[in-house]
């Protein structure tokens, strides 16, 4: 029997089958009776088989009649090897009794055709068709997949696997030869015959060492389907089945994550990774993999066109030709040998690159204690106050370093540069240096470090000088006088003088052998992080070359950080993100990645002002210098902040004590509480978070913060329901409900001889997504709880100091005044600060007590912070901001809301807000998993946001009430675009 042969018969229009001519096939051969619907397939006709009560019988499969039974057969009996193999849900073959597993109809089409129908299992979970955005697990999971079937495979063999397919890659030049006039357009049909005649070179000089076994040869979003996660763990469609290289298996699922939303070279590492995990790869499979990669993605270009000029019907093959386009362009994104390098790098096993040597040294007499190295990475304190925001900041600070003395000026190596970071932005910016500046104080005198030769060209930073050497290549660009050795074409020897450096100049030194191959990417200035351990395998450190030292690379990524975090730190404590990024600055409302990747913060309430603000670090540094002590000293600035605060408040409100945290504030509130009426019982909301001290924790019945807080109460606790109107028991104008029910509870404790201490609440809703409370709420339930001779708090330690936009205090939007007031968080723009706030009266009952004192509350410098804070949101008008930016915010999310009906709804004031999401707006099903999901998309995007609510489906959106309306509408355009294209 002969197996096919794609150039022998290289069109393969889809079998002519309409699904009645299926359902009758399904009857005859099978006995089956069922509903019939058409699946896309590229070259075989394939329908789902239901039977009369909807339920998935099988697919009814019927192969190009170009293959054999025997390849049938192979294929069938490697999707059964797999299964037993490997454990992992694969289609088989579903031979029903007194039916042949595989069925034969002759004289089909014109009359010499042979059919092989067959029955599959039919395989719930869905695929991954399509170019939605594949999370990283997702992408980690077609690795694993295809790792798993490479492993299994490898102990398979069958007589029907020895076809010659267009798929195999060992054949994959030669289909791009056949098939490339399919590509209409000249240009475009030279770049991909390029771009495949330089992969098969490279893999060519490879592909001894590649072993080969069968493989299934199409693990593809198209061929998987998902668990409930959505995450790959079943494969099907096993028309591919061939012997090839092993390392094939890989490329294919790889060149499939690339037609994704937001692909891209790097983001298909974790599928490499978790591959070679389970199939371990060889150092030849690993330099053939970006190669072979490239090749498939020529292939999938030509076959696309080619199948659609053949069978212009087949919708999915015309469907698939963007995506294969956009596959290519992917690919070819990242130079081969950078992204060997980068993979190498991901896999554990870069090559050691030891620093160039000079035979002469460049720039003699450059000695190392007169040459100021610049350190312009985001940990430099250079940095501070948001200079790297100034266009000039490189050549300020190294002119500033010149005027102090330096003979020379050297930028580092390899050093990701805060002063390309870009703000705002939805990928990573290129800040790695491939080289070094240097800023020269007097004319240096530059010689060639090897014997080689010379080329010089004009550029507009000025002339670039090249010195091509046996161990690398120098090149120097920018303020240069040539010497009149410095002849284009001309070999010179070592320390030859080649002129001088007047100016600024780059530096970078190629190693060689070069790996780039001809039309590869020079390499250039600055590089993404993504990609900045493949391109700088490409280049050494130019410092050697001037008899310094080299730049030593910081050891420690943020997973390496984040382990020695968990070793010290109580895990307890726990970490946003699967993967944090390691941010060690903050400007604004953006935080900073040491990488020089920025973020927008959308959920830093603590930090009102924005980060990094100066006028706080100066303020809190004169302090620290002049003197910190604590209360029971009688210095200015306690008195003076009390009084500042007490201002911001009603009359009555005229008392402060001053602590450290929100969870002090509240805990003392509830023991001035009790020792002013002489009670123990407290109200408290529910899904309310008021602190972590033994007391606020009892009163907190967030489960969000605690799973067990409902069943583990006190029984001093007592709760009355959230008054939440979207989703609570009372909805919309019913929401006014809440208030006498609340008031009844209350009357009850009373009646019972339980009448509370104090009923706590925060007055605008923030631990429940940030949404107000039924209007009249506090007047009703204050009222009751005074009548019953309790005290009414406020905890105002989120909601507070402004951020509402329209109210300084929350509580003023339900018109009352509290008897005591809790603040923290934004008072001390992150600085440890907090009070309560009460009349004379309630202060004085803490008497009973004994007297009160916190060793910090209130020392010279946290007064002086809170004073700063104040004196800020005053004078850059951030209460106002809040309003304006907040109002703007909420109105584009309403906008997104229209579009998107995730959104439940948007609650919230000023820059207070909580976008809920739903999975149903007339059942309001909760969507926390696709939230938090679209957090950690959200931060590929460049934006951190986090899931709030008992039911942590509610993104919250408390950011520095700096916040610009650029930012705002950068998070709209980022939300936007996670909830068109997927998380
Ligand atoms: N009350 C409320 C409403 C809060 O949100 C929090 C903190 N999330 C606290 C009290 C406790 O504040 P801290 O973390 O400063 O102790």
């Amino acid at each position: 029997m002969t197996l096919f042969d794609f150039f022998e018969s290289v069109e393969l229009p889809v079998p002519a089958i309409t699904p009645m001519q299926a359902a009758d096939i399904a009857a005859q051969h099978f006995g089956v009776q069922a509903d019939v619907a058409a699946l896309g397939s590229q070259q075989d006709a394939n329908f789902l088989l239901r039977d009369l009560t909807g339920v998935p019988i099988g697919v009814l499969k019927i192969a190009n009649p170009v293959f054999s039974r025997i390849e049938l057969e192979a294929q069938d009996a490697a999707s059964a090897f797999i299964a037993a193999g490997e454990g992992i849900r694969t289609a088989t073959n579903i031979t029903l009794a007194g039916s042949p597993p595989i069925a034969q109809i002759d004289g089909h089409g014109d009359g010499d055709e042979t059919l092989f129908p067959r029955i599959i299992t039919y395989l719930d979970g869905g695929t991954l068709s399509g170019d939605a955005y594949l999370r990283p697990a997702q992408v980690a999971g077609l690795g694993a997949l295809a790792g798993r079937s490479c492993r299994a495979l490898a102990n398979f063999d069958h007589p029907g696997v020895d076809r010659v397919m267009q798929w195999d890659l060992r054949h994959g030049i030669r289909t791009v030869k056949v098939l490339a006039e399919h590509i209409t357009d000249p240009g475009q049909r030279e770049v991909v015959e390029a771009a495949a005649a330089r992969a098969w070179q490279r893999v060519t000089e490879l592909a001894d060492d590649l072993p080969i076994q069968v493989i299934h040869s199409d693990v593809t979003g198209d061929n998987v389907v998902c668990d409930r996660d959505g995450i790959p763990d079943g494969l099907i469609d096993f028309g591919d089945l061939v012997r090839s290289w092993a390392v094939g298996e890989l490329a294919v699922a790889i060149s499939s994550v690339l037609c994704h939303d937001g692909a891209e070279p790097a983001t298909t590492l974790p599928a490499i990774e978790a591959f070679h995990a389970i199939r371990p790869l060889g150092p030849a499979e690993i330099d053939a993999l970006w190669p072979l990669v490239v090749l498939r993605a020529a292939v999938l270009v030509v076959s696309g066109l080619q199948q659609s000029s053949i069978d212009d019907d087949n919708t999915y093959a015309v469907a698939g030709q963007n995506q294969e386009l956009r596959i290519f362009e992917r690919a070819m994104q990242i130079p081969l040998d950078v992204m060997t390098a980068q993979i190498r790098t991901a896999l554990g096993v870069a090559r050691s690159c030891d620093p160039i040597t000079a035979d002469a040294t460049l720039i003699a007499g450059l000695d190392p204690r007169d040459t100021v190295r610049l350190d312009l990475s985001v940990e430099s304190d250079a940095m501070d106050a948001g200079a790297w925001l100034e266009a000039d900041c490189e050549d300020r600070l190294a002119r500033a370093a010149l005027a102090g003395g330096a003979r020379a000026v050297l930028t580092e190596f390899g050093q990701a540069r805060l002063t390309r970071s870009v703000l705002l932005s939805e990928s990573s910016p290129a800040t790695v240096a491939t080289g070094v500046q240097l800023w020269p104080a007097t004319p240096l005198t530059i010689t060639a470090p090897w014997a080689g030769a010379l080329e010089v060209a004009e550029t507009g930073d000025g002339p670039l000088l090249t010195v091509i050497g046996s161990a690398g290549t120098l090149r120097i660009r920018g303020g240069l006088r040539l010497s009149a050795a410095a002849v284009p074409g001309q070999s010179v020897t070592a320390g030859t003088d080649l002129g001088t450096i007047e100016g600024p100049v780059w530096i970078q030194c190629l190693r060689h052998p070069d790996t780039a191959a001809p039309g590869d990417a020079e390499v250039p200035d600055f590089v993404r992080p993504d990609y900045a351990a493949g391109w700088l395998d490409r280049v050494s450190d130019p410092a050697v070359l001037l008899g310094l030292a080299p730049t030593t690379q910081p050891a420690e990524d943020a997973a390496t950080l984040r382990q020695r975090r968990s070793r010290a730190f109580a895990e307890v404590q726990e970490h946003y993100y699967d993967q944090p990024p390691r941010i060690e600055r903050g400007w604004r409302e953006h935080l900073i990645g040491t990488d020089g990747r920025s973020y927008l913060d959308m959920v830093n309430n603590v930090a009102v002002l924005g980060h990094g603000h100066p006028a706080v670090a100066d303020a809190v540094a004169r302090q620290w210098r002049r003197l910190n002590t604590n209360s029971r000293f009688n210095y200015a600035a306690v008195a003076e902040f009390s009084a500042r605060l007490a201002a911001t408040l009603p009359e009555s409100l005229d008392t402060v004590f001053l602590v450290n945290s929100g969870s002090e504030s509240d805990d003392l509130a509830l023991r001035l509480a009790m020792a002013t009426t002489g009670r123990n019982d407290i109200v408290a909301v529910a899904e309310a978070y008021h602190g972590w001290t033994y007391a606020t924790d009892a009163i907190s019945t967030s489960i969000a913060d605690n799973p067990n807080a409902l069943s583990t109460r006190p029984p001093w606790v007592h709760t009355v329901p959230s008054p939440n109107a979207f989703r609570g028991e009372h909805r919309g104008t019913e929401a006014s409900k809440y208030a006498p029910e609340a008031v009844a509870i209350i009357e009850g404790l009373a009646a019972q001889g339980h009448p509370p201490a104090a009923f706590i609440a925060e007055p605008f809703y923030g631990n429940a997504g940030g949404m107000a409370l039924p209007d009249g709420y506090l007047r009703a339930v204050y009222a009751a709880v005074r009548a019953a001779g309790g005290l009414a708090i406020a905890d105002e330690v989120q909601v507070g100091y402004g951020r509402t936009g329209r109210w300084f205090w929350a509580f003023q939007q339900q018109d009352v005044i509290p008897d005591i007031v809790c603040v923290a968080k934004a008072m001390g723009n992150g600085q440890p600060l907090g009070a309560v706030i009460t009349t004379r009266e309630i202060a004085e009952s803490f008497r009973t007590q004994g007297y009160f004192f916190s060793s910090a509350g209130g020392s010279p410098v946290s007064c002086v912070v809170g004073l700063t804070v104040l004196d800020v949101i005053e004078t850059e008008r951030l209460q106002e901001n809040a309003l304006t930016v907040g109002d703007h915010l909420k109105s584009r999310i309403l906008g997104l809301a229209a579009r998107h009906p995730l959104i439940g709804t948007v609650h919230g004031s000023g820059l207070y807000m909580g976008v809920e999401l739903v999975r149903d707006r007339t059942t309001l099903e909760p969507a926390a998993e696709e939230t938090t999901a679209i957090c950690e998309r959200m931060l590929q995007l460049g934006v951190i946001v986090q899931p709030t609510g008992d039911r942590q489906n509610v993104l919250k959106m408390k950011p520095p009430m700096c916040l610009t309306r650029e930012s705002a509408d950068f998070f709209v355009a980022m939300l936007d675009r996670v909830l068109s294209t997927g998380w």
